[in-house]
């Protein structure tokens, strides 16, 4: 395996989509760019973006395109991400996201677009079950025999539910996926960059299908 890659994992919310990507950026030994986790760390530092972020996050919104693409730009353009390539998560969710990063990377180019394809009747039964550490963002699985919060394993802070996992927060989200951000599919489909992975299966064999395909897109570049 090659280390470095340029990638974009879509799907829907509560695919598998975070911890999936945790495995991918060990996996091609590059960072992890979580446009979600970027937002919910700018909450806890208190800025005025964090506050911003806050309302639009808990109501199940979107934050602007302008304040996201603006985020990511920078992101993208630290030395590990130049370098080695990078992960997103969680962006582009909207076409004018989409064509403004073809923009960023117009240099260097995204080697595939992975939607992971889960059905939003799968997801949202995860979603209800979802918990994450407020501190360090690892991402939990409630079997509902837990008291609340449970402490981090890995980093000892509260591990609690999301306050955007509420169930009207959670409908939002998946109807704007429906609109905003399932037409990247055909967007990236048109260019040649796009690859399905069927995300009904265990997380290994999910993986195993992620890299194949990045793998074989390599390949065929
Ligand atoms: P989800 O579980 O909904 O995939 P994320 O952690 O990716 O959650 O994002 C949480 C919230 O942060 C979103 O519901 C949205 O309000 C905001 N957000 C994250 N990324 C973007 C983006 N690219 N564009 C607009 N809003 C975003």
């Amino acid at each position: 395996m090659i280390p470095g890659a340029r990638l974009i994992l879509l799907g829907r919310q509560g695919a598998g989509k975070g911890t999936q990507c945790v495995r991918l950026s060990r996996h091609f030994v590059v960072p992890h760019i979580s446009t979600g986790d970027m937002l919910r760390a700018a909450v806890r530092e208190g800025t005025e973006l964090g506050a911003m972020a806050k309302r639009v996050m808990d109501a199940g919104g979107l934050v602007g395109d302008e304040i996201m693409v603006g985020i990511v730009r920078e992101r993208l353009s630290q030395s590990d991400a130049v370098g080695r390539g990078y992960i997103l998560d969680g962006f582009p969710r909207t076409v004018p996201q989409a064509a403004a990063l073809d923009e960023i990377t117009a240099e260097r180019p995204l080697d595939v677009v992975l939607d992971l394809d889960v059905p939003r009747e799968l997801v949202l039964r995860r979603i209800t079950s979802r918990r994450v550490c407020r501190d360090c963002g690892t991402n939990y699985v409630a079997s509902g025999s837990e008291k609340s919060p449970w402490i981090c394993d890995v980093c000892g802070g509260d591990v609690m539910q999301r306050d955007d996992d509420t169930t009207e927060a959670i409908a939002h989200r998946l109807d704007l996926y429906e609109e905003q951000t399932s037409p990247l599919i055909e967007y990236y489909e048109r260019r040649g960059r796009l690859a399905v992975i069927d995300g009904v299966a265990s997380p290994d064999e999910v993986f195993r299908r992620l890299t194949a395909a990045v793998e074989g897109a390599r390949r065929s570049s």
